[in-house]
């Protein structure tokens, strides 16, 4: 199959900077933590792809993986803080949260061995044993199945990250079973992210891929360079730029065609 055809989603992994200050209820640190992560992105939602940076303008929310109720030590643990939509971070993510609770004793060793401290602030922006465990415990807790970001989680059975990968064919996004050995618990685990973000669901899904390969065929075969609504979309030009004018056009009437009666009408 061309390689086109399936797009694999990333973890994201931010750059700090070491002589910058990030933090979340700081003004100035939060707005740099805001740009190290959409930089991260390109400008788009952690969970589900859709663009949140328009126009140079942000409409993105900071998003805690481990949800800062949890423990007030969160709330400033920089690789604890990832960038969603509004939507993701408000609703999808939030299901069930109250079920996920961690336990009291998790939650005490983490505030005793992190190396962030409140008072003195001292910058955390690579992820403390102490953080990397209490993440582990969470991905283990029942409503949990969150492929948290940034930087991704490492299936427990494979220690591989799990990851997703987006079928153009069939527009649909799917665990990413061909490049890693993941257990089926695992591939369970990914399932429950997609239904999750409502990433297959009629309602939410993607169109802008399809509006892409429906954009090339009416140029035949040239891209349009734009800012585009969501992060596979891309990917996709970015990979299709190294095609000529004549094989874009071929790929894109072909996606067209087997995708045209889910986005057509
Ligand atoms: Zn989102
Ligand atoms: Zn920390």
């Amino acid at each position: 199959m061309d390689d086109l055809l399936l797009i694999q989603l990333p973890a994201f992994q931010p750059h700090y900077k070491r002589w910058k200050k990030y933090g979340y209820k700081n003004p100035k640190e939060k707005e740099n933590l805001q740009k190290v992560l959409w930089e991260s992105t390109g400008g788009y939602c952690m969970y589900c792809y859709s663009r949140v940076l328009v126009d140079r303008k942000l409409f993105g929310n900071l998003e805690h993986a481990i949800e800062k109720s949890n423990s007030k030590k969160l709330t400033e643990c920089i690789p604890n803080i990832g960038l969603a939509c509004s939507i993701c971070n408000q609703s999808f993510k939030r299901r069930a949260e109250h079920v996920r609770k961690l336990p009291e004793d998790v939650l005490t060793e983490y505030e005793t061995n992190s190396r962030c401290t409140l008072e003195k602030r001292k910058q955390c922006t690579v992820p403390c044993k102490a953080l990397k465990k209490v993440r582990r415990c969470y991905s283990q807790l029942p409503g949990a199945q969150i492929i948290l970001q940034p930087m991704g989680v490492n299936g427990w059975d494979s220690g591989e990250p799990l990851a997703l990968q987006f079928d153009v064919l069939s527009m649909c996004f799917q665990p990413a079973v061909s490049g890693h050995s993941y257990s089926e618990q695992e591939i369970q685990y990914i399932e429950e992210h997609i239904r999750r973000f409502h990433l297959n669901d009629p309602k939410y899904r993607t169109k802008s891929l399809f509006e892409f390969v429906k954009q090339v065929i009416d140029h035949h075969g040239i891209l349009s360079n734009y800012e585009y609504n969501n992060w596979l979309v891309e990917q996709f030009a970015k990979m299709l730029s190294d095609r000529s004018q004549e094989e874009a056009l071929k790929l894109c009437e072909a996606i067209y065609c087997s995708t045209f009666l889910k986005f057509g009408n």
